[in-house]
């Protein structure tokens, strides 16, 4: 699970990696008490990656514009998503943007150290000068040198940039973590670095062993999220903090404990149960293809939902793959259980029905197979209409699926 940037800095500044003084923002009118002086930039705290691009990251001289800056991040979805805090921060003047990162590399089960001297928000070239050391015994300064000379700095950024690949270590080791990433790590013209953004994924296997990690999640958790041995509910206290950015649907299922993921491909995935999401996620992979949204109806329950739930639970599910933006067709690979195959069908066409009332409306082509009673041919016909096509074998369901995506 992914930190919020403002969370991960919480862990940058525990561990003396340098960051610039910032504040969370709940509200765009709290800017007029801020506390850091102009001028500064305002930060969606969203967990999708390329917010710069998307336009969630805004600069401001003064105050007036603060407000109109955190008016329109409030209002952007990045991949989907709105965020429920602003982040301020002092505005840095970067000389240039390195990468880094530490990772698990979960093939070769060890850390490996990431580096390249081209940071910032063009993906290409920073892959293009991308850097790496693995990590194949005991840690030592030594590793962290060696990128940073792969990566060809040179004079006083040896030094300094190795510091903080160690600190970066020390804190991927003491906490448990899948991903420590600063994109970018801004030097200035005279030579001191600061982590501008950072990424930290934790573990969630782990995450019962670091209660401190796991009260800072819990501080603006997306509560549609469920990790296993961990339930975040964050109504509590927000529900007291003022106005919120939106009182819409994520707190209407944070209740109904679906398992989410966030994975970079164009095909939204639903299923019920894990091993049948990961079956169906191995398939699309093997055929050469990637996952976006993928979720899992079935959620903590083991048993079998009524069919009721079951359909309730189908609809939620769906619109919330359907917001992810990256999502270009939906396969709903499904056991039915105790719920006819009709009334699956009928919730997932009662949902695009109701989005194609809407002007703005694209649709999306949904891919249906469902292991249960046949469908009856009426319900057949009606999901034609709303390019839902209703395929028996899994395979040829992952091919048409292919075939959109
Ligand atoms: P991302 O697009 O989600 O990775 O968001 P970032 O936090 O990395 O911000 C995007 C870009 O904005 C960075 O690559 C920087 O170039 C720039 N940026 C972010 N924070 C600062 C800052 O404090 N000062 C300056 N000068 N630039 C910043
Ligand atoms: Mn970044």
């Amino acid at each position: 699970m992914d930190l919020l940037e403002y969370q991960a800095k919480e862990l940058f500044a525990q561990i003396g990696i340098p960051i610039l003084p910032s504040q969370c923002i709940n509200h765009p009118a709290d800017l007029k008490g801020l506390k850091i002086p102009y001028p500064v930039v305002l930060k969606s705290q969203v967990r999708a990656g390329g917010r710069g691009k998307a336009g969630g990251v805004k600069f401001a001289e003064n105050t007036i514009d603060a407000v109109a800056a955190a008016q329109a991040i409030v209002n952007l979805p990045i991949m989907g998503d709105y965020p429920d805090v602003i982040l301020a921060e002092a505005k840095y003047n970067a000389d240039r943007e390195f990468y880094l990162a530490v990772v698990l590399d979960t093939h070769a089960r060890r850390p490996v150290l990431l580096g390249s001297n081209k940071g910032g928000v063009d993906l290409d070239a920073v892959m293009e000068q991308m850097q790496v050391v693995v990590v194949d015994r005991s840690f030592s300064p030594f590793y962290a040198r060696r990128l940073v000379l792969k990566m060809g700095l040179q004079g006083r950024l040896i030094q300094s940039v190795s510091q903080i690949i160690e600190k970066m270590y020390r804190l991927f080791v003491d906490k448990d973590l899948d991903v420590v990433e600063i994109n970018p790590l801004g030097v200035s013209a005279d030579g001191s670095v600061m982590a501008l953004d950072g990424k930290v994924t934790v573990n969630n296997e782990a995450l019962s062993r670091h209660p401190d990690v796991m009260e800072l999640l819990q501080k603006h958790a997306p509560g549609l999220i469920n990790l296993p041995g961990l339930t975040l509910d964050h109504n509590g206290d927000r529900a007291n903090d003022g106005p919120h950015y939106r009182p819409q649907k994520q707190d209407a299922v944070k209740n109904l404990n679906f398992h989410l993921m966030d994975l970079e491909g164009t095909i939204g995935v639903l299923s019920n149960g894990t091993g049948l999401m990961m079956a169906t996620l191995d398939l699309i992979y093997s055929n050469g293809s990637h996952p976006a949204r993928c979720l899992d109806v079935a959620g903590d329950f083991q048993g079998g939902w009524l069919a009721d739930q079951f359909c309730e639970r189908m609809e939620q599910g769906l619109e919330l793959v359907l917001d992810c933006h990256r999502v270009e067709v939906i396969l709903v690979n499904l056991i039915g259980g105790l719920t006819p195959s009709d009334r699956i069908a009928e919730a997932i066409i009662k949902v695009l029905e109701q989005r194609s009332r809407s002007p703005a409306y694209s649709p999306i082509p949904v891919i249906l197979r469902l292991v249960g009673d046949p469908l009856s041919p009426a319900i057949a016909e009606r999901l034609a209409r709303f390019q839902i096509t209703w395929i028996e074998d899994l395979e040829a369901a992952i091919k048409a699926a292919l075939e959109q995506a």
